[in-house]
């Protein structure tokens, strides 16, 4: 996608037309959806809009030190507030997301309301249940699009403290810190006017990868020690963590965050998941290098999506007949996407 004005025309005018706006992320929120989410909110309250937020689940422990987090409604803590929102909204704009069902248990209430609906979002493959639907998976983050689009119906490049906080946590944790993701040129033009804006880029770094508690950095080493299995014969490596597991060692939402990527650093490695018990199911991450499809791999055996190179999915059966079905439909498939590798 490259020409943004045909797409912001249509969103501008919903914009200036909407009475309620809500602004919604995905269900178990990263960084970018936060980032991108509080990045609209601090520039549509600066128009005086009439804005608020919604998150299906919780949020991430790193990313509540955010300006404006502690204003985003949790669907599965605050039902009626939440639906109250949804209810009121004239114009509901998703991020980060392109499929009603990572809208969690708000799914339904979201889809039947009469609000004008929006996505803003970079995953492949975007579902038709909007009235606009602003598609680039070409840019390294929904915040990187959110930024271009903002930036173009505000005819000047908007930037504000909370604002560029926001974004940059988007952009750097959708990127791994500019390690991984479809970042580019653009990405570094925008970082550079961030940081000329006067953000504080360590204080922010440290605030999201230096901020764990001494149990997560042991259950890092736990789950790599006890937990990686290592299948060299299928360029593929994955870890798995139990209830129990998280039990021990003081678990908190965000703790994992991260450690699907680990194993791609294993030479001849490509392809890399990781497994956590949940109550009644399983949730899995992929990620690969190379062009392994991780998003085709999501969609067609665990009910996800995501990027070529980042998913994630779910399967509801036991942890053991899971990566029981996952090593089945591995040997299946390995061969077929090895010369993508
Ligand atoms: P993570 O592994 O960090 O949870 O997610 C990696 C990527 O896959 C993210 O872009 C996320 O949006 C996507 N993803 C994770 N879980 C799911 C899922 O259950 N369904 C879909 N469609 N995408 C997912
Ligand atoms: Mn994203």
């Amino acid at each position: 996608m490259t020409d943004l004005s045909k797409y912001t025309k249509e969103l501008s005018k919903f914009i200036s037309s909407s009475e309620n706006t809500l602004i919604i992320s995905h269900i178990n929120p990263d960084g970018d959806a936060i980032g991108a989410q509080l990045a609209l909110y601090h520039y549509l309250k600066s128009r005086g809009k009439n804005v608020s937020m919604m998150s299906p689940n919780n949020i991430q422990e790193f990313l509540k030190w955010m300006d404006g987090a502690d204003l985003i409604n949790v669907f599965i803590r605050d039902r009626k507030k939440c639906i109250k929102l949804i209810d009121k909204a004239d114009l509901i704009i998703m991020l980060d997301f392109n499929h009603p069902d990572r809208l969690g248990e708000a799914e339904n209430l979201v889809t039947v309301s009469h609000a004008k609906k929006v996505v803003i979002d970079h995953h492949l493959d975007p579902g038709n249940f909007t009235d606009l639907i602003i598609s680039d998976p070409s840019k390294c983050s929904t915040s990187e699009l959110l930024h271009e689009l903002i930036s173009e119906i505000n005819g000047v490049q908007f930037i504000s403290r909370p604002y560029a906080e926001a974004l940059y946590v988007g952009i750097v944790t959708d990127t791994g810190n500019f390690e991984y993701g479809s970042y580019s040129s653009n990405t570094f033009r925008i970082v550079a006017d961030l940081l000329d804006s006067g953000i504080e880029k360590e204080r922010i770094l440290n605030l999201v990868y230096n901020n764990f508690s001494s149990d997560r950095i042991r259950l890092q080493g736990y789950a790599l020690n006890k937990r990686m299995v290592v299948l060299p014969e299928y360029k593929s490596a994955y870890i798995f963590l139990t209830k129990n597991d998280l039990k021990e060692y003081n678990h908190v939402k965000g703790d994992t965050e991260g450690f699907v990527n680990l194993p791609l650093s294993i030479k001849g490695i490509y392809f890399s998941t990781m497994f956590i018990e949940k109550d009644g199911f399983v949730k899995l991450s992929f990620r690969s290098k190379g062009k392994f499809p991780t998003h085709e791999f999501a969609s067609q055996y665990f009910s996800g999506g995501g990027h070529l190179n980042a998913s994630g999915g779910e399967y509801y059966d036991t942890l053991d007949n899971t990566i029981n079905y996952f090593l089945k439909v591995l040997k299946e498939n390995i061969w077929r996407f090895e010369d993508k590798m």
